[in-house]
């Protein structure tokens, strides 16, 4: 028998799907005892528990035979039409996907071929960089801080690039909290409407702001303007569950029908039953529950933030979050996060090393803080474990 060997089994597009180095550094922070910032797990206390055990009974008691059976690529109507409400579309605008996940994959598949330029925030959400990168694309990448993306860079990119879509995330990104002011928005679609681009936008935060009120999306400013380029991403994960793996896309209804075809191929359909489940507990509630959640996540970031002014060591800057999960810090230059990584590991606390979260390098001194999922004690404990190890390094 010939020696079996799977790598040349493998597709080309298999050299691209990688464990990054990170992802396995993160394993390390499941150990017990250890205080993890890490994951982006949204707070477990938020989750609707009993009120899903009994909303999921009675609907496999009462709706089973649609629950249990193959539905619509497009998903389950009733939320489909909940969805539009919410966001303010039409229901035929909205295709549920499996997670965002999920359209990140589908967009890949959609809009990238080997080589196609698309633009993305350095940083950008870890997940989105790891689901375009099989298409094998060609990333450009604009510096993003706390106001977003730098915009003169931007236009420079589009003077001399025509990316098949731009990927943002204007408001609380994933990982640097960064939030695009309204000027900045208009701007941003002037740039893009001008060239007739595509824009992604990943909402996944929406509802998490804590000051007064949400600003405008791109897509209802591109809605406004009349401009038909804007995909709008949303999730129930960050509100509702995300082991449900429930999101949608919204998008122009050309846009819309690839996007489900692609999906076709992919999974057929997100769940009935947690389609339906969703349904059922978001329908009845659902600002209540974005108060309690804004509440709970506004009280988590203040511990945080009160902690790091207490235990940080001069010279680590660290954003102060207006909505979302975390908090994106900067050790002074020359100091590395990954080195920062293995001391808070022996201290038992962990969190992301930032420069997976950069498509084109960089970032070794930046790291992502979740606050979502400890309580406010344990938060506390975690920055006085996270300034030892800090003091540690610096003392080296
Ligand atoms: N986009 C961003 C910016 C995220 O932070 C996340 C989750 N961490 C996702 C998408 C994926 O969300 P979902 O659970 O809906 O797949």
């Amino acid at each position: 028998m010939k020696a079996f060997n799977w790598q040349e089994a493998f597709g080309e597009r298999a050299s691209r799907i990688r464990a990054s180095t990170i992802r396995e550094l993160l394993k390390l922070t499941q150990r017990p005892g250890i205080l993890s910032f890490a994951g982006g797990l949204p707070a477990p206390e938020l989750f609707p528990k009993e009120e899903a055990a009994e909303k999921a009974a009675a609907i496999l008691k009462a709706k089973g035979e649609v629950a249990l059976q193959y539905g619509p690529t497009e998903g389950y109507f009733p939320l489909r039409a909940f969805v539009a409400e919410w966001i303010g579309v039409r229901p035929e605008e909205v295709l549920i996907t499996t997670g965002s996940q999920q359209a990140l994959d589908l967009l890949g598949k959609v809009f990238l071929d080997e080589g196609s330029p698309v633009l993305l925030e350095a940083p950008s959400y870890m997940g989105a960089i790891q689901a375009l990168r099989p298409f094998g694309p060609r990333f450009l990448t604009v510096p993003a801080g706390e106001e977003g993306p730098d915009l003169d860079a931007l236009e420079e990119v589009l003077q001399r690039e025509r990316p098949r879509f731009l990927y943002l995330i204007p408001s609380f990104q994933n990982p640097s909290g960064g939030l695009m002011p309204l000027r900045a928005r208009e701007r941003l679609l002037e740039l893009v409407m001008e060239r007739g681009l595509v824009v992604v936008e990943d909402d996944a935060y929406r509802e998490l702001y804590f000051g007064e009120r949400r600003l405008p999306s791109l897509f209802e400013l591109s809605r406004e303007a009349g401009y038909p380029g804007v995909i709008y991403l949303g999730s129930f994960s960050k509100v509702l569950s995300p082991g449900l793996r429930v999101a949608f896309a919204v998008a122009h209804p050309e846009a819309l029908q690839k996007l489900t075809q692609a999906k076709q191929g992919s999974d057929l359909h997100t769940p009935m039953l947690n389609q339906m489940l969703v349904h059922e507990l978001a329908k009845e509630g659902f600002p209540e529950r974005l108060e309690r959640i804004r509440r709970v996540y506004r009280e988590k970031a203040e511990a945080m933030l009160q902690a790091l002014d207490r235990e940080m060591p001069q010279g680590v800057r660290y954003t102060r979050p207006q909505g979302g999960m975390f908090v994106w810090m900067t050790l002074p230059e020359g100091l590395s996060a990954e080195a920062l990584f293995q001391r808070a590991i022996e201290e038992n606390v962990a969190f992301v090393p930032g420069s997976p979260f950069f498509a084109n390098g960089g970032g070794e001194n930046t790291l992502r803080l979740s606050y979502a999922t400890l309580n406010p004690e344990g938060i506390a404990e975690g920055m006085r474990r996270l300034g030892r190890a800090l003091k540690g390094l610096l003392a080296l």
